[in-house]
This record gives C-alpha cells, structure tokens and sequence, in this order.
C-alpha cells in the first residue's frame, strides 16, 4: 500500500491507539511497553488458593485496552494484550513461578464470561486474548479448552460488591462438557464422576494450567472458576490477567 493510499484511509478510517488514543497507530509503543512491563503478584480480597498475577493495575493503557475490546469491538487491540500476556508467562518462567515448556507444556483456561455478553460483543474477548498469547507464544503447543460457562443468571456486576460478586457467581459457573464428554462419563449418585473430567475436557495431568482472565476485581470469578476446575480434577497453577483492580 503506498502513502497516498495509507493516507486516504487513515483520514476515512481514522486509526487511534487502543491504549491511549493516540492518533494514527493502533498500538503506540508507548503502550506496549506499559503492558509488557513486569508481571505483578496481587491478593484480591476473595481469595482464589492459588497464586494470582497482573500485567499491572486496572488503570491507564491497560484499562483503556480491556474497554476498547470489551465495549468497543476493538478486536485487534487482542493481539497486543495477548502479547503481553506472553510476556508475563515468560516471567513467570524466569521468576521460577511455573515451569518451563520442556518439563510442563502449558493450558491456559479462558475464566468464563456471561454468553449474553459475548454474543453481543461479537465473541468472547477473553478467549480472544487468550488465542493472541498462544499464537504469540509460537514455538510451543499451547492448549486453550473453553471448559469454563457461565450460566444463566449471572448479572452484569459493575457495582457489586465483594459479596454480591460472590453471590452472583456462586454456583453458575459449570464445566462445558460435551454430550459425548458427559454421557462417556459414569454417573454416581446422579452427579458425573469428576475423576478423568480433566482428560475429557482436553487438560492431561501434569499440565501448567493458568487461568486467564481480563480484569480482577474482588477475585470472585477466578475463586468459582478455580475451585470447579479442582473439583474437576484440574490442578490449576495461578491465575494470570491483564489487569488488577486496586
Ligand atoms: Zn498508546
């Protein structure tokens, strides 16, 4: 594309950045150094038993990016964010936190999102992201099993409270299984055996599993989604997001 036609197209589609707005790019490196800067511990107040990581605080480029995808249909703005989410992963490595690919290949598990939501955001943006840090992580096999639904009933929760957040995830996040998944599973006591649920559901043991989300808040959806996946049978590593809510 020559300059004369990148122009032209620049003035009928104006470009702007998805972190800070500036004009003309649609990721400045300015925000690519914000969002791939080290990786964070953080302690959400509903505690999910694993250890839990950020990209940074729910502020600035990264804030701005999560809304350009999630509010925006901003799609692109994934693959950045997905970038440095790989990143963070290869901190993580470094920092000792999770094993290399050679001892434990990797499975990240996109958290839940309510499907209402994500047909109107035309997909979902987490596992958007997701697919992006896979891709960016190129050389290795990255599994991405979409086990975890929302079910019906879970509200939006801008707003809630801690508890209310809580509340209105307890219990309505479930396992995806398939048909053939769940009738191969035995039934026991009118619940399906959780033994090789993992195995069904496309997680071997011996895995890395993180669980990747775009913003934690009170840490209420990662502690639901945590815990279904461990009564599953699915050893889950830490939780990974693009952002912490302080
Ligand atoms: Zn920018």
């Amino acid at each position: 594309m020559n300059a004369t036609v990148r122009t032209l197209l620049d003035l009928a589609l104006p470009r702007e950045c998805g972190g800070c707005g500036a004009v003309g790019t649609l990721w400045c490196p300015r925000c690519e150094d914000t969002v791939c800067s080290a990786v964070e511990r953080v302690s959400p107040r509903l505690d999910p038993g694993v250890p839990c990581w950020a990209l940074g605080p729910y502020s600035g480029a990264r804030r701005s990016a999560v809304l350009e995808l999630k509010e925006r249909n901003r799609h692109d703005v994934a693959v950045p964010l997905g970038r440095a989410l790989a990143h963070a992963v290869g901190q993580l490595r470094i920092l000792g936190e999770i094993d290399p690919p050679e001892l434990s290949r990797l499975v990240l598990v996109p958290a839940p999102t309510r499907a209402r939501a994500a047909r109107v955001r035309g997909g979902d943006h987490v596992e958007r992201c997701v697919r992006a840090t896979a891709a960016e992580l190129g050389q290795e096999v990255v599994r991405i099993p979409s086990v975890l639904r929302m079910r019906r009933g879970v509200r939006d929760s801008v707003g809630l409270s801690a508890s209310e957040r809580q509340a209105n995830v307890a219990g309505r996040i479930e396992l995806a299984l398939s048909r053939s998944a769940t009738s191969a599973g035995r039934r026991h006591r009118g619940r399906t055996e959780v033994g090789d649920v993992a195995a069904r559901v496309g997680i071997p043991r011996e895995r890395t599993v993180l669980l990747v989300d775009d913003v934690l808040t009170t840490g209420a959806t990662a502690t639901e989604s945590v815990s279904v996946l461990k009564n599953s049978g699915v050893r889950v590593d830490g939780v990974l997001v693009v952002a912490a809510v302080r």
